[in-house]
């Protein structure tokens, strides 16, 4: 058996004026064009040549419906190809977006006519006396055909064959094939839209760095474009997934949180669906999104889709956590500031509680920084308060807790540990902050600093009170002459020697 194979031929230009065959094959050249050459609008004018010089008609034209009141027509005059510059009427200022009213009856019934989608021929000399037969004789049209060119169930506008020479009187088989055109006239239309849509949402989506999604209540399927998940940049195609495929693109720890809120959005279905929500994307890397989505419920009240876009809130996160941050941290040494130490305090705080296993907090208080302000200027008092920060950090376990509570002032929890431990830390960083002086800018500046130490052996507390009590122990060794460290259970039993 011997297959056949071809490319197909080019319908040429030159079709058979007045016959059917060279009717359709203008029509199927047309075809070829509007889908896979020339789109909206060079296509359609080349229909329009086309379908003008097959039938020999004076004029093809286009009026597109722009809109329709119960009393007026407006109507404008997009497309025309004339068989002579005589017959040419598009750019006439009466043709473009002019409004009729439509209050006589027999341009009613036309317009009624075609809104059903129904064509209309006219021979003039089968037109009684009346404003149509004016109309005409204006225009020195004989003939007429007008076909409506239906978009989407709607009466988009009208094509129209006008023959100025003759009354020529169109075949039921010419007006079918006719229609074809009419389709393809739509169908160009149609496409015009969509692909004006599309780089419209391309746009939006770019400007607002999102993609869009949709479940199917029905289908159980989920889609989004390709950008929620890909950071391939150039697919196009959506991507497809059950509902647990969708489920398995989000972070572990975003999905309860997420199906969570999804239940709850069903349940009460008011207002907008926010989400933010961490995705796994394909490089195996994540990205914060917030999901941003509407329910719509079929007429039974049931949910039916689920759908909305998905914008990249990766900058707007960075910067939540860098104001996180920023309010639990001291901005000059970098460490804990006082808010979140007492946090973490109380926490310690609510876990001794629970296993009644003891903490120590020491408070460190730099000596007479004042007069080291005074002498060496803030700038150098700023570098010390540095260097004591980093002396501790270097001595510290990480679990200690270490902030700086106020100006020259220190603070540190030690979980688990007893007085005797955490005294020999203590004194420790001590003994490294005064063994040696502070070197900076050629001076050698000696330091000094205090401590006190408070035991916490479980019970209720404050952070407040646990903090005043290492506070006492701390004055208690500012006051024996500084340079030293001072426990709370230090003063409990001198007071009981009285
Ligand atoms: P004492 O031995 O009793 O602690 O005496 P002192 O001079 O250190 O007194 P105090 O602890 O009350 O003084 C803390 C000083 O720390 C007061 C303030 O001028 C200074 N200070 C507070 N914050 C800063 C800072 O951010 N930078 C610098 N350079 N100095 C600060
Ligand atoms: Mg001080």
């Amino acid at each position: 058996m011997t297959i056949i194979t071809g490319a197909f031929d080019v319908l040429g230009k030159s079709y058979e004026a007045g016959t059917n065959a060279g009717l359709l094959s203008a029509i199927a050249r047309s075809a070829e064009e509007l889908t896979s050459g020339k789109g909206w609008p060079e296509g359609v004018n080349d229909l329009l040549e086309a379908l003008g010089r097959v039938t020999g008609v004076s004029r093809v034209w286009i009026f597109q419906t722009m809109a329709l009141t119960e009393t007026h027509l407006t109507q404008n005059y997009t497309f025309e190809w004339a068989a002579a510059p005589k017959y040419k009427q598009i750019g006439m200022s009466m043709f473009s977006m002019f409004t009729n009213p439509i209050d006589r009856p027999a341009y009613r019934s036309l317009i009624e006519s075609r809104l059903r989608g129904e064509w209309q021929k006219v021979l003039l000399s089968q037109l009684g006396p009346g404003w149509f037969r004016d109309e005409l004789d204006v225009q020195k049209i004989k003939s007429m055909l007008t076909l409506p060119v239906m978009v989407e169930n709607q009466w988009w506008g009208t094509l129209g064959f006008d023959d100025c020479e003759r009354e020529y009187d169109w075949s039921d088989v010419e007006i079918s094939l006719l229609r074809t055109a009419g389709y393809l006239i739509s169908n160009a239309v149609l496409h015009d839209r969509l692909s004006a849509n599309h780089k419209q949402f391309e746009i939006l989506k770019r400007l607002t760095d999102s993609s869009v999604w949709e479940f199917d209540f029905n289908t159980g399927q989920f889609w989004c474009s390709p950008e929620m998940v890909n950071t391939v940049p150039g697919l196009t195609e959506n991507l497809r997934f059950s509902l647990h495929g969708a489920l398995r693109q989000v972070h572990p720890n975003d999905r309860h949180s997420l199906l969570a809120a999804v239940k709850s959005y069903v349940a009460m279905s008011k207002g907008i669906f926010r989400h933010d929500l961490r995705l796994l994307t394909d490089c195996g890397g994540l990205r914060w999104v917030e999901l941003i989505g509407s329910l719509r419920r079929n007429s039974e009240g049931r949910p039916e889709q689920f759908a909305g876009i998905a914008v990249d809130i990766r900058v707007r996160k960075q910067e939540e956590e860098r104001l996180r941050e920023e309010a639990v941290t001291d901005p000059l040494t970098g460490i804990m500031n006082r808010r979140m130490f007492e946090r973490k305090l109380q926490d310690q705080i609510d876990l001794s509680l629970g296993s009644g296993a003891s903490f120590v907090i020491i408070l460190f208080d730099i000596d007479r920084f004042k007069d080291l302000n005074d002498t060496y200027g803030h700038h150098v008092g700023d570098l010390v308060l540095c260097y004591f920060s980093d002396t501790c950090a270097n001595v510290l376990r990480k679990q200690d807790v270490f902030a700086r509570i106020g100006g020259d002032e220190f603070a540190v929890i030690f979980p688990d540990v007893d007085s005797d431990i955490a005294q020999r830390v203590g004194e420790r960083i001590r003994r490294d902050i005064s063994s040696a002086p502070y070197e900076i800018e050629g001076e050698s500046i000696k330091l000094t600093i205090s401590g006190g130490l408070a035991l916490h052996q479980g019970g209720l507390t404050t952070p407040a009170k646990l903090l005043e009590r290492a506070d006492i122990a701390l004055y208690s060794a500012k006051r024996s002459g500084r340079d030293c460290l001072v426990s709370t259970s230090d003063i409990e039993c001198m007071s009981s020697f009285g």
